[in-house]
């Protein structure tokens, strides 16, 4: 039986509104999807309605198995087989198809390079391939939704999920987070994008309460999540730990209703992160629509929805919603159509993609000329961070158990143990240099390390820092004495290179004494033969900063530091404590540009073996259009891949700071040169009006802005704008 679309609330709600964007999640054909959802509403049974709801661990809980057909991970919820509504079988998700707690006994999974490393090759294809190779072998492996699409900002880098994040622009975090949904989701999985919103720090993440004024947070977090929910078109959003302005993030009003699913026509649906609940009627009526895992919540909220509807607290209209919106995201991504089931998928091109996520992400932050090593090295030495044996990764729900098997695990403390992916690049080096004698040590005897460093022709320094999602890291010094230890074989061979294998930014006491600086971030589980191809020239390295590095800890806005000390010794029952963000929406380098403060590397930073000319920069503005076009030459001797960046600065009194509007990144040939073109959003030249609810530009003369970094931009131009209204 077909009926009229107008005959569902749900259906109506979905097609009317202010759709600032039409299409469907997972970018399906729009209407079709809402079509199918609104007649298969009309099928359920209200038991089966509530059951979709709500969802459980997919694994072992309280002395009981995993439930009965989950494949084995972080959630089921049951579908509805008598109407071929398909299971959602939901995995962790972005670096690689997690496995908690080896619940599947013995079932590993590739392991990518952190979104760090991603985001640091600014290069949206690589991303999307990612998506769909992390997608690709969730489906394989009999998952349907994939809880992946991180969009929230690095405000501060000791945020222990840093790694997972992309960076600390909106712009950049937006579209890559949404390249790698949307490569996820062209695999036939669902993907989400999380943390929804402001989930900027994780000590205490649970109860935190983020004091952020309103038009500030569209102007940065949300900027990030509206940009990855248009460009990756997600089936569901999960929402936060934290309060925002007082409100729980899984019940917050002005977040769920009125901006994602009214402002932005979200048409997916809310699912609450793992725990994230803390009622029934307040959450349903504030946009959220699937509870997770429900045993993580303190109470099973949305298995008491059928009771909170007839007791007349929560109006059948709203189940229907709910319900409706998880149907429409299951048949937009085609889960209905094609169940997920286990079927073939190719490791080795998952595995190859990994690679070139590391070889385009790494950073060469600093260069003397001794990289990239030559052929002629005789005696080379290796230090620290289980080189010899593998590359470090970091903690929390996104930790996959690699192909190959874990190298190793090295404790961290209570119930936190660093895993190690099986790449050794030390055994990699040896590989590529095999005219050279390549000895190791494993770093926990400065001196000793230094006695053997002193007679070598070069030295590759590894240090590594571990970060996890639940608690952010202490300071930003290197952990376990491994500064003293740079400092010290530095000091005795100059020709002392050192690699990074961090979750995100550190301070480097002893840079001046190093000859080269590589940052390898997590890097996945072919990272040792990708730092060996950079290392050696096999490939040029392209990573660029996504992320600022202070020169100090003072440099940094100070949230993380204020809230850590303000929650220190309170109860679990005490009020939740209050963050306000310091910098605004001017997170990372607007905060440093304002200040006039010079960080240790700017963000958009990173050297290559090659010398790139920017030239010509033109603008063409059209109303609130502007494109912005540019030369890139390759002024060295080797082919490389430049990154031009764009920037633009408001006038006076227009509250558009420094602020990145796009960037492309380019091949380019010895002496070729390349002309890049980009469109610039003109949100990027706007400022949010709450009360209005309208993106607004101020007319004026803005300064265009051309370089390699944000703090070097060599080029710029002036464009005269006039003044423009946006639609949310
Ligand atoms: C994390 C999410 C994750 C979920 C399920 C939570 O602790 O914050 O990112 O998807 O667990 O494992």
């Amino acid at each position: 039986m077909r009926l009229p679309l107008a005959a569902f609330p749900l259906a109506a709600a979905l097609v009317a509104g202010p759709a600032a964007f039409a299409a469907e999640p997972c970018g399906a054909r729009p209407g079709a999807a809402e079509e199918r959802a609104a007649q298969m509403l009309g099928a359920l049974s209200q038991s089966e309605k509530l059951s979709l709801v709500h969802g459980v661990l997919g694994a072992p809980w309280g002395g009981r198995p995993k439930p009965e057909g989950s494949v084995g991970s972080a959630g089921y919820v049951p579908g509805v087989p008598r109407l071929g509504i398909p299971a959602l079988q939901q995995t962790d998700a972005e670096l690689g198809v997690a496995n908690p707690g080896d619940i599947r006994r013995g079932d590993t999974a590739t392991a990518m390079p952190s979104n760090l490393a991603l985001a640091s090759t600014w290069d949206l294809a690589l991303a999307r391939r990612q998506g769909e190779s992390v997608g690709a072998e969730a489906r394989a492996k009999g998952f349907n939704v994939l809880l992946g699409g991180t969009a929230n900002l690095i405000r501060d880098p000791r945020g222990g999920r840093t790694f997972e994040y992309f960076s600390e622009d909106p712009l950049l975090t937006g579209l890559m987070a949404g390249a790698a949904i949307e490569g996820a989701e062209s695999r036939g999985v669902l993907s989400t994008v999380k943390h929804f919103a402001l989930n900027d720090q994780e000590t205490d993440r649970k109860r935190l309460d983020v004091r952020i004024d309103k038009a500030t947070a569209r102007e940065s977090d949300l900027l990030a999540f509206e940009i990855a929910i248009e460009r990756g078109r997600p089936g569901a959003v999960m929402c936060a730990y934290n309060r925002l302005n007082g409100d729980y993030a899984c019940e917050n009003p002005w977040l769920l209703n009125d901006v994602l699913k009214g402002d932005w026509a979200y048409q997916g649906f809310v699912l609450s992160d793992w725990g994230a609940v803390h009622s029934t009627a307040r959450a349903a009526m504030a946009g959220l629509d699937q509870e997770s895992g429900e045993q993580a919540d303190s109470r099973r909220y949305f298995a008491a929805l059928g009771q909170a509807i007839a007791a007349g607290r929560v109006p059948q209209s709203r189940l229907d919603g709910m319900a409706g919106r998880i149907l429409v995201s299951i048949f937009a991504c085609g889960l209905a159509d094609d169940p997920a089931k286990t079927q073939a998928f190719d490791p080795k091109a998952v595995a190859a993609t990994a690679r070139r996520i590391e070889q385009e992400g790494a950073v060469l932050l600093r260069n003397d000329g001794v990289l990239p090593l030559p052929a002629t090295l005789r005696r080379v030495l290796v230090v620290g961070a289980h080189a010899d044996r593998g590359v470090p990764s970091g903690g929390g729900s996104s930790q996959v158990i690699p192909r190959g098997g874990i190298a190793l695990k090295e404790l961290e403390g209570a119930n936190r143990a660093m895993v190690f992916d099986p790449s050794s690049p030390l055994e990699a080096l040896r590989r590529r240099l095999p005219a050279a004698e390549i000895d190791n040590d494993d770093g926990l005897d400065a001196e000793r390390a230094a006695g053997k460093a002193a007679g070598a022709d070069a030295v590759v320094l590894f240090v590594d820092q571990y970060l996890s999602e639940g608690a952010d890291a202490p300071n930003l010094a290197l952990p376990n004495g491994q500064d003293r230890l740079v400092e010290r074989v530095a000091r005795a061979n100059p020709r002392t290179i050192v690699v990074l294998e961090t979750g995100g930014p550190v301070l480097m006491p002893w840079l001046d004494r190093t000859a080269a600086v590589l940052e390898a971030w997590y890097p996945g589980q072919e990272g040792g033969e990708a730092i060996a191809d950079v290392l050696v020239g096999l490939a040029d390295p392209s990573g660029r900063l996504p992320v600022t590095f202070p020169a100090g800890e003072a440099q940094l806005p100070g949230s993380i530091a204020s809230a850590s000390s303000r929650s220190a010794g309170r109860g679990a029952r005490d009020d939740p404590p209050p963050v306000s963000y310091p910098e605004g929406a001017s997170a990372g380098y607007k905060w440093y540009d304002e200040r006039g403060v010079r960080p240790l590397f700017p963000f958009g930073f990173g050297l290559s073996y090659t010398t790139f000319r920017l030239a010509d920069l033109t603008a063409r503005v059209e109303g609130a259009r502007v494109t912005a076009a540019i030369a890139v030459t390759n002024t060295g001797a080797r082919p490389g891949a430049a990154v031009p960046q764009l920037y633009v600065t408001g006038p006076a009194g227009s509250g558009v700071a420094l602020r990145l509007v796009g960037w492309s990144r380019v091949e380019i040939a010895p002496g070729e040169t390349r002309n890049v073109e980009v469109d610039i959003d003109p949100r990027l030249l706007a400022t949010f009006d709450e009360g209005a609810r309208r993106w607004r530009i101020a007319r004026g003369a803005y300064s265009l802005s051309a370089g390699f970094d944000a703090s070097r931009r060599d080029l710029s131009a002036g464009i005269a704008i006039d003044a423009a209204e946006l639609p949310p």
